[in-house]
């Protein structure tokens, strides 16, 4: 998804803003009840009913997450807002955007559609049975068999082997175990990067999902609009990813939110960002199918061929994809596209197109809010993003995942199947992530405190509104000047520090308090290897110069909720607050 993720420099949580969501509330209370329009059917009436909401509470959140109407209004569409660059695509414009999907919905309910009603008959025998009962909605087409490769072909794409053992820095293991699936990435021997996932929770793992939205209310001052997609929470949509026809809207391509939006109205959008914590799932109407090679862009004359491939490579995929692009859809071809042969360029496209196809018949048969496009579960995802011949291997402990991804691989990565390999927890000596010392470094990856290798340490604190990482330097100074010890500690500091934030996942501001070092060269030494140390995080950063006080602010893009919070509940006794308060002296006469 590198290609596509939306341009925003900083991600940064501005302290929840008030005025939107009060304003809100009221009308965020009568969601269920609205009755103003007769044609909308109740909500939930047709279309894959959600999975009750988890109950378990989140960290930074005031109440249990029971699905309550009143935690609706808390989108915070406010928080970056006016920071936010927006990609521009070559699609918009183009007449059969999202405007005329809009308008042709609101045709639909005008005229009494009900979605309860198509169901039973709907099946078309053109789905071929992947997209098989009434209203499920389309899932990414994995298992559409193997993919045949000449012996030249696979002989260039497979691994380095050593006396028949697969060679690479990666191993990513995989562990499902209680309805979730844990996924670790290993570098050497060292876990780099961790995800938790639940593939069937619908309600919090949802990156990429496709939706027949509502409108629920605009926001003409936050320049945004709370809509629901059928979540216990609802999402936003800013103004800068409405997709419109400016011919059709007063205001033309300068339209106000309010000009293009209307309570009620009914969209197609795709979900951009994951709710975390307290803020909603963020929305795009700029709808795309990500395949392994190719990015589909629905209706649209996007065409683009990754910068990073070579000019020669550019022009082979270009003449290749001329013959299969379906005329009225975009296409954006990833680096992955390259040396790849046109058999499976045109394999992958006509995934995305079949999936597209399916996408729309449903949206015909479809209420909303429902959801139309679920994509696959994590394991696919980082395979169809991440997985290279760099990885020596990928081992799931658990025997249905494991053909189902190697399915999968055998389909867009031949060369590399032998490299899925399934590990039989019922015959091996030790769980998976015990044999490869991951539980041993989750439990460090949730400590406060992490020793630098000479002595020193950083402890990491999680605030509201951003993470502090105080930089401390060992007892033994050793013989060396005291500059000379902070700056090799700072050092340590600033390539570990790197390291647990991709591996702890921590997102949004991070201020870093180095050790005072007197030497200017010194300062920018740290920051410089700061720097470079993130460059191998895939996940954006930003970080700015030292700052006369020595600190170091930082922002890195939000993906998950954090390890930690995977991994935690706030404490009930104090809130989270890490103190015991004394309440005896704390009474009106104390002592009494
Ligand atoms: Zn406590």
């Amino acid at each position: 998804m590198d290609e596509k993720s939306p341009e925003t420099s900083t991600e940064a949580n501005t302290p929840a803003d008030a005025g939107p969501n009060n304003q809100d509330s009221p009308e965020q209370q009568n969601r269920s009840s609205e009755s103003g329009n007769p044609a909308p059917p109740a909500i939930g009436s047709a279309g894959p009913i959600p999975p009750p909401p988890v109950a378990k509470p989140r960290i930074g959140e005031t109440r249990p997450a029971t699905g309550d109407e009143s935690g609706q209004g808390d989108g915070e569409p406010g928080a970056g807002s006016g920071k936010r660059r927006r990609r521009r695509r070559g699609g918009r414009g183009r007449g059969g955007g999202q405007g005329q999907q809009g308008q042709q919905d609101k045709q639909d309910q005008g005229s009494g559609k009900q979605g309860g009603g198509k169901q039973g008959g709907g099946q078309k025998g053109k789905q071929g049975g992947r997209q098989s009962r009434r209203n499920q909605p389309v899932e990414a087409i994995t298992d559409d068999g193997p993919l045949e490769l000449d012996e030249e072909t696979l002989k260039t794409r497979r691994g380095r082997e050593r006396r028949g053992k697969p060679l690479g820095r990666y191993l990513m293991c995989v562990s499902v175990a209680g309805g979730a699936t844990q996924i670790a990435v290993l570098e050497g021997r060292n876990l780099i990067e961790h995800y938790l996932s639940r593939p069937a929770d619908d309600v919090s793992e949802i990156h990429g999902n496709i939706y027949l939205a509502t409108v629920q209310n605009v926001l003409p001052g936050m320049e945004a609009a709370f809509v629901d997609i059928g979540t216990p929470k609802n999402a936003v949509l800013y103004r800068g990813d409405l997709q419109f026809d400016p011919e059709e809207v007063e205001g033309g391509g300068k339209a106000r939110i309010e000009q293009v939006l209307k309570a009620r109205q009914t969209i197609l959008s795709q979900v951009t960002k994951n709710p975390i914590a307290h803020k909603g799932a963020r929305l795009t109407q700029e709808v795309s199918l990500p395949g392994r090679f190719v990015v589909l862009v629905p209706n649209s004359s996007t065409y683009g061929i990754s910068k990073r491939l070579p000019e020669g490579e550019r022009k082979r995929l270009r003449s290749v994809l001329d013959k299969v692009k379906p005329a009225e859809h975009g296409l954006i071809v990833r680096t992955a596209a390259e040396d790849i042969t046109a058999e499976e360029l045109e394999r992958d496209v006509n995934r995305l197109v079949q999936q597209w196809t399916d996408i729309e018949a449903l949206v015909k048969k479809s209420s909303a809010p429902s959801l139309l496009y679920r994509e696959p579960e994590a394991v696919f995802r980082f395979i169809r993003e991440e997985f290279t011949k760099d990885y020596r291997g990928v081992m799931i402990d658990d025997r249905e995942l494991f053909e189902k991804v190697l399915v999968y691989v055998q389909g867009v990565n031949p060369a590399l199947a032998d490299r899925i390999q399934f590990y039989d927890s019922g015959t091996e000596s030790l769980p998976l992530f015990e044999r490869h010392h991951i539980h041993e470094q989750l439990r460090k990856a949730v400590d406060r405190k992490v020793w630098l290798p000479s002595g020193g340490s950083l402890i990491i604190e999680h605030t509201e509104a951003l993470t502090v990482i105080d930089v401390n330097t060992g007892k033994n100074v050793g013989k060396k000047s005291l500059e000379e010890t902070v700056f090799r500690n700072n050092l340590e500091a600033a390539e570990e520090t790197a390291r647990q934030l991709r591996l702890r996942d921590i997102g949004g501001i991070i201020v870093i308090d180095f050790v005072d070092m007197e030497v200017r060269k010194n300062r920018e030494a740290v920051a410089t290897t700061l720097r470079d140390a993130l460059a191998r995080d895939k996940t954006r950063t930003q970080v700015f110069d030292i700052s006369d006080l020595g600190l170091v602010e930082m922002t890195r893009k939000r993906i998950g909720e954090g390890l930690l919070e995977s991994f935690s509940e706030r404490c009930a006794d104090c809130d989270g607050r890490g103190v015991a308060l004394d309440e005896d002296l704390l009474l009106a006469r104390p002592g009494k």
